[in-house]
C-alpha cells in the first residue's frame, strides 16, 4: 500500500504565486524518503498540504488511502509533523508539550500518561523532561519536537529539515533515533539541505524543483551516475 499518494497537485496562494504545478509523488509503506530541492521549490507547501496546514487548489492527496481534504480526521490521525521552526511554547517543559499535543488529539489522560512515558524514554529525554523548552539545546529541542510528532504513534512521520542547526555529534545520534523507527514500521518523508544526511538515510529520493519532480528513483540510482546526488542535484536546480 502506498502511505502517500499525490496527484496532480497544485497550490496558488493568493496574489498569484504557483507555488506546486501538478505534483505527482508515491511514498510506498515502509520507505525513508528523501524530498530535495532549493529554496523556494514547493517542498513546504506539498508537506503542508499533506498536514492539512495548506488547502490545495488542485489535484488530490491520499494518505494510506485517506483523502486529506474529505477525510482529515482519518488522514491527520495517521501523520506526524515535525517542523523546521521551534514552534512550541518557550516556557512549557518536554511532557506539558507532548502532553497538550495529545490532547490536540484526543487522547485520554490516562492514554497520553502512558505514551509520554514511552516517548522520554525512545527519545532520551528522561533527564530533561522537567526543564522549559527554551533551556533545552538545540539538539534537544528536535528530540522534544520528534517526540511531540509521535505522540499519536502516527504511521507517516514528516520532517522539515530534522537536523537544522545540530551539532555533528548530535545528528547522529537523531538519525539512530529516525533509523529505528523506521525499521520499526514508520514511513518517513524527510526534507534536508544535507546531501550526506539524505544519502545515509533514504531509500528513495525526489529532487523537486519549481514545483514539480524533476527526478525520482531509488538511492543507487542516483549513486551509479558519475558525481552520484550532488551532480544529479546541481544539474537539475541550476538556473
Ligand atoms: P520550499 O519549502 O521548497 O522552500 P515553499 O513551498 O516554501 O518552498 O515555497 C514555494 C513558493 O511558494 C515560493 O515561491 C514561496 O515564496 C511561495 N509561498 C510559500 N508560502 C507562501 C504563502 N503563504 N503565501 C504566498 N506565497 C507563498
Amino acid at each position: 500500500m502506498n502511505a502517500l499518494t499525490i496527484k496532480n497537485f497544485s497550490k496558488e496562494y493568493r496574489g498569484g504565486t504557483k507555488a506546486v504545478d501538478e505534483l505527482n509523488l508515491e511514498v510506498k509503506e515502509g520507505d525513508f524518503f528523501g524530498l530535495l530541492g532549493p529554496n523556494g521549490a514547493g517542498k513546504s507547501t506539498t508537506i503542508h498540504s499533506i498536514t492539512g496546514i495548506v488547502n490545495p487548489t488542485g489535484g488530490s492527496i491520499e494518505v494510506f488511502g485517506k483523502n486529506v481534504v474529505s477525510e482529515y480526521r482519518e488522514a491527520r490521525a495517521l501523520v506526524g509533523l515535525s517542523p523546521q521552526e521551534f514552534n512550541a511554547d518557550i516556557f512549557a517543559t518536554p511532557v506539558q508539550i507532548l502532553d497538550w499535543m495529545g490532547g490536540y488529539y484526543g487522547m485520554s489522560k490516562k492514554d497520553r500518561k502512558e505514551r509520554i512515558e514511552v516517548l522520554l524514554d525512545q527519545f532520551n529525554l528522561r533527564d530533561h523532561k522537567k526543564k522549559m523548552f527554551r533551556m533545552l539545546s538545540g539538539g534537544l529541542k528536535r528530540r522534544v519536537l520528534l517526540a511531540r510528532a509521535m505522540m499519536n504513534s502516527p504511521k507517516l512521520l514528516i520532517l522539515d529539515e530534522p537536523t537544522a542547526g545540530v551539532d555533528v555529534e548530535l545528528r547522529r545520534e537523531l538519525w539512530q533515533h529516525l533509523q529505528d523507527l523506521n525499521k520499526e514500521g514508520v514511513t518517513i518523508i524527510l526534507t534536508s539541505h544535507y546531501l550526506e544526511e539524505v544519502e545515509k538515510l533514504c531509500k528513495t529520493i525526489a529532487i523537486i524543483s519549481d514545483g514539480k519532480v524533476a527526478k525520482q528513483g531509488d538511492k543507487h540510482d542516483f549513486f551509479k551516475e558519475p558525481g552520484g546526488l550532488e551532480s544529479a542535484y546541481l544539474e537539475i536546480t541550476k538556473k
